[in-house]
């Protein structure tokens, strides 16, 4: 009998697209997804160790999920992802009842364990080596990466995808535990990453979002010339049918001028760049080991404003970190007023183990002035991000439609009588876009004039009801259109997103 899985993922777009290689393994075995923990064999959670409040969830999700291992026992209850490769035994010994522990270096070996665990063969732990348990080729080895075949089904829109650049990181930034749990960097070849994009634009992707932990730090060396992103952009360039290449998330440092000039130049390159600031003082810059001042980063701005006057920037900030004053923070705020960016990501500082600053600094800062200080610093953004949606309003936007908007969603997403309903898409520099039309645009690109804006996004109307008219003539019929929205994205807030 077909056996189904239930998967929950949480955290940032590498564990979207594991959790899509997970599955996309498993239906090659014959699996399917259930509709409901309760119809699954196997209930999967893919963790998240960047916050602590991250892993309390999963810890939460694990309790309430021994009631139906009692009922079911042969129900396989497996904990994949970063949080499995920090807390390895640490899971088993809160939750018993976990039958497969397994790091993202060892998801390849999901289908052999899950049947292993069917058999009777009992709980399994399978995590990769510490970064201090080897030598670095033995640590690196021990990270396999995972990039099978694609499944095109398994995709949250058929037409857009995440594309792995590379796996781990090497900057050990203080506060931040992934090059701990994902390993040493290790990209992946130009031609490898190229072929599976041909592949995804064959099955209909329109729109790839290269990631990576550091994307810009991208390098492959090719018979003794290293590549850079640079390079893969221009080579990604070229493949026909493909429109639009987004790429996250950017370290700061690694923001080179080859790499502004491709996004420039290059026109299925969108002038989006998330490269997180993290702090606006130098002093915490400093003890966060982030490896720039606060002046490389306006320098290495400056260069990007000069050639991409459009582009959109954005931001992450972390509020509390060890030590931070109020004259710290108030940098942090300065450089919002002044960066311009179209929207940031605003965290609270949660203390990880293993990291830098876990074992040498003090979380000092009372969690009530964190909460204070988050508030302030997102109040600014939206003052900015406001302002910084004003230009928008009469101009003519180019729109990727993803799918219903959020208040459409939340309403239960039926269309009205009119078989239109509220949908939202993405302009080249990220902007969100709300408007009503059909939902047979649900993954087309379309024009829309915009005509309001709020804060996290614009408002329009399709512009030109003629070329739309034509347009609808030439688009598949309801019933196609309606599993397109079905599988529609959530759409994104600014409050979470990838690190760097
Ligand atoms: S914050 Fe980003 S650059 Fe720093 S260690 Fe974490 S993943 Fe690497």
């Amino acid at each position: 009998m077909t056996k189904r899985l239930w998967i929950e993922t949480v955290g940032c777009q590498m564990n979207v697209l594991d959790s899509e290689l997970v599955v996309a393994a498993l239906r090659r075995q014959g699996w399917e997804l259930a509709t409901a923990s309760s119809e699954a064999d196997a209930v999967f959670y893919n963790t998240c160790s960047v916050r602590q409040h991250a892993e309390d969830k999963i810890y939460s999700a694990l309790g309430r999920i021994r009631q139906e291992k009692l009922r079911r026992p042969e129900l396989v209850i497996g904990v994949i992802g970063c949080m499995a490769q920090k807390d390895q035994l640490l899971v088993r010994s809160r939750a018993p009842w976990v039958d497969l522990v397994v790091g993202p270096g060892q998801l390849h070996q999901i289908p052999t364990l899950v049947a292993d665990v069917l058999a009777g063969g009992g709980p399994r732990l399978e995590v990769s080596l510490d970064r201090k348990a080897g030598s670095r080729d033995a640590v690196t080895l021990s990270f396999e990466s995972y990039d099978p075949d694609r499944d095109p089904t398994m995709r949250p829109t058929p037409f857009q995808a995440l594309v792995r650049t590379q796996t781990g990181c090497d900057k050990f930034c203080a506060f931040c535990v992934v090059p701990h749990v994902r390993g040493p960097e290790q990209a992946r070849s130009v031609a490898s990453i190229v072929a599976e994009t041909q592949k995804l634009v064959a099955e209909g992707c329109l729109e790839i979002t290269l990631i990576g932990q550091t994307v810009n730090s991208y390098r492959w060396n090719e018979g003794g010339k290293m590549l850079r992103l640079s390079d893969l952009l221009e080579q990604l360039n070229s493949v026909d049918g493909l429109e639009r290449i987004k790429f996250v998330t950017n370290y700061p440092r690694d923001m080179t001028d080859d790499l502004i000039a491709a996004v420039r130049d290059l026109p299925k390159v969108c002038p989006y760049l998330h490269v997180p600031a993290q702090h606006g003082c130098d002093a915490v810059l400093s003890r966060m080991k982030r490896g720039y001042t606060i002046g490389e980063y306006m320098e290495m701005l400056h260069r990007v404003r000069e050639s991409l006057p459009h582009a959109a920037v954005t931001s992450d900030f972390i509020v509390g970190f060890c030590g931070e004053t109020d004259a710290e923070f108030t940098r942090s705020l300065d450089l919002v007023r002044s960066a311009n960016f179209k929207n940031s990501y605003i965290f609270k500082y949660s203390p990880r183990p293993g990291t830098k600053a876990f074992e040498r600094q003090i979380d000092d800062v009372p969690e009530a002035v964190k909460r204070g200080r988050n508030q302030m610093l997102l109040d600014a953004q939206t003052v900015v991000s406001l302002a910084g949606n004003q230009p928008f309003i009469g101009t003519r936007q180019q729109v990727l439609v993803e799918g219903l908007s959020a208040r459409e969603e939340k309403n239960g997403g039926l269309p009205s009588v009119d078989g239109q309903a509220q949908l939202m898409g993405r302009t080249p520099c990220d902007r969100i876009v709300v408007f009503h039309a059909p939902l047979r645009l649900i993954g087309r690109l379309v024009d829309v004039d915009i005509t309001a804006t709020a804060a996290w996004s614009l408002v329009g109307v399709v512009a030109d009801g003629l070329a739309e008219a034509k347009l609808l003539d030439e688009l598949p019929s309801p019933a196609s259109a309606s599993a397109l929205y079905a599988i529609a994205l959530p759409t994104r807030t600014p409050t979470g997103a990838a690190r760097a």
